[in-house]
């Protein structure tokens, strides 16, 4: 359109909109509901800042990042734009001159955070100030059963109908189908938005999976030869943060711990040296993150297995948002699917979302165990379709060769059957291999019917195959007995012989590949 052109000039000093930027913001100032879906990087801001000035009226807009909010106010008015922001950070005068503005009615930005929403007095304001646009930032926040839920979002839904059907636009990076449709309905209410998708490829970002095998030892082998660059690595517990950080350190690598168990200040300051310094490595809870905003983060690691698919990608994504090459690397062993399992089934969550949850874990896990181009099962899961081969990732590198696991499995499962479903894969694994342990004779497991009859395969070979029959959710823990796996109904076929299944071979599978040849 051609009065935004000249606002993308003059006020913030942009040539051109970025790739899949003009069509959203066009969108949004002809006055149309918007959820726009655009990669990390992609300029969002610019997509509700520019329709703001090209309207009449005020832009509120929420966002769950005072600091982010800060910075944007600020660089807003460098630029000769009337912005202003009600956080809880405000000083007094800031908070007075906002108001003074508002009342002025020559506010044009107004930066909201969503516990603001909560105040009483907020709604008449905003009534009174004359809103034409809300603008919400995040929007995945939304999400009830989403990372970042922010209970407060729920009230844009109120306010939006208390501001008698004020517009909306909602931007996030992050949002697979099932919470762009919750996205819609909380935010949107009955009406509904023109939808923005755009690619959510990051070309720049290695991908990489890895079994845990020696974790600890293949951490430090990733990082020790990443040395003097900024990474993060995200470990599943506090703990681990600091002792990751510490053994870093031990290294020679400068490594700092965060989790949100540190004080304000000491967070902060953690954020700051990160931001400032080079080389810094920071191991983390996900906890850290959603503020950080250094261009040139060069790896992020995750020592255990993410929460899902949109974890995973809002994570790995912070890596390399300057374009420049970035890696990334997944550690998953069986202990990951146990407890990400255990801690769905332990949660107050209604039956119905435990198994989408369960459903999603699966799904993260398809991609762990992805017979080829990681780039493509990912894009897949977020309804993009990719030609492969990517050239960047760990199986576009070195492709792993596949066999078919029917009798294998058949073999595992049935021992679980025939063990009562109440040992462990390591006990499992020595009934297989007809190794009589104490355990195993105790049990008298040396006389049931699949004793010694998987010898084809070490011991190493097994525990592959048995961590992709819980990725495939063949088998579960038992959360009532320690590492004990249970069946689930989805095993019957394959037990029953009437499902054939096709499995990786890590690079432990040689075995197979001898007795593959005809003698
Ligand atoms: P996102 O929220 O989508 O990750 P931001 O809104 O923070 O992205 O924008 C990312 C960077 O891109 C910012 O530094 C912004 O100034 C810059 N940017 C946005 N739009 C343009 C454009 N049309 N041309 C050049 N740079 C842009
Ligand atoms: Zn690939």
């Amino acid at each position: 359109m051609s009065e935004l052109s000249p606002i993308l000039r003059d006020v913030f000093g942009f040539d051109a909109f970025r790739p899949g930027q003009g069509e959203v913001v066009e969108a949004v100032a002809r006055g149309e509901d918007v959820l726009a879906i655009l990669p990390t990087g992609a300029g969002k801001s610019l997509c509700y800042q520019l329709p703001a000035l090209a309207r009449e009226g005020l832009t509120v807009v929420i966002s769950p990042l005072i600091a982010l909010m800060r910075d944007q106010v600020r660089a807003l008015r460098t630029a000769g734009v009337a912005a202003g922001a009600l956080t809880s950070a405000n000083t007094e005068e800031e908070t007075e001159e906002v108001f003074a503005a508002l009342d002025a009615g020559t506010l044009k930005l107004l930066y909201l955070a969503p516990e603001r929403l909560a105040t009483a007095g907020t709604e008449r304001l905003l009534r009174r100030a004359g809103v034409s646009l809300i603008a919400v930032d995040e929007a995945h926040c939304v999400s009830q059963w989403g990372h970042d839920f922010r209970p407060d979002y729920l009230r844009i839904g109120e306010l939006r109908d208390a501001l008698r059907d004020v517009q909306i636009a909602a931007f996030t990076a992050t949002a697979d189908a099932d919470t762009r449709d919750e996205i819609a309905a909380r935010l949107f209410g009955t009406r509904t938005p023109t939808v923005f998708v755009q690619g959510f490829d990051r070309p720049n970002l290695t991908l990489a999976f890895q079994p845990k095998n020696k974790p600890r030892d293949q951490l430090l082998a990733f990082a020790r030869a990443r040395k003097g660059r900024s990474g993060i690595i995200y470990a599943g517990s506090r703990n681990k943060t600091e002792v990751l950080a510490q053994a870093l350190r031990a290294e020679g690598i400068s490594a700092l711990h965060y989790h949100a168990g540190m004080e304000p200040d000491a967070r902060r300051e953690a954020e700051q040296r990160f931001q400032i310094e080079d080389g810094l490595v920071v191991c983390a809870t996900i906890a850290f993150g959603m503020g950080v905003d250094k261009p040139d983060i060069r790896y992020v690691l995750h020592a255990d297995l993410p929460k899902s698919i949109e974890a995973y990608y809002q994570e790995i994504g912070r890596a390399g948002r300057d374009g420049d090459p970035a890696e990334t690397l997944t550690l998953f062993g069986p202990d990951d699917i146990r407890i990400r399992r255990a801690q769905i089934e332990e949660g107050l969550a209604p039956p119905d979302r435990k198994q989408a949850d369960h459903a999603r874990l699966n799904d993260l896990l398809a991609l762990a165990e992805a017979p080829e181009c990681r780039r493509k099962t990912l894009l897949a899961y977020f309804g993009e379709t990719f030609e492969p081969p990517c050239g960047n990732c760990d199986l576009c590198h070195d492709t792993p060769e596949q066999f078919d696991a029917t009798e294998a499995v058949r073999k595992a499962l049935s021992t679980i059957y025939r063990t009562e479903e109440r040992y462990g894969v390591g006990h499992l694994i020595d009934v297989l291999r007809g190794v009589k342990t104490a355990k195993v004779t105790a049990a008298g497991h040396d006389r049931v019917t699949t004793f010694g009859i998987g010898q084809e395969y070490d011991k190493g070979q097994w525990q592959t195959i048995f961590r992709q029959m819980m990725a495939l959710d063949l088998v579960r823990h038992d959360p009532e007995r320690y590492n004990a796996l249970r069946l689930l109904a989805r095993a019957r076929p394959v037990l029953r012989g009437e499902e054939r299944l096709t499995l990786r071979k890590d690079s432990v599978q040689r075995r197979v590949e001898r007795r593959a040849v005809p003698v």
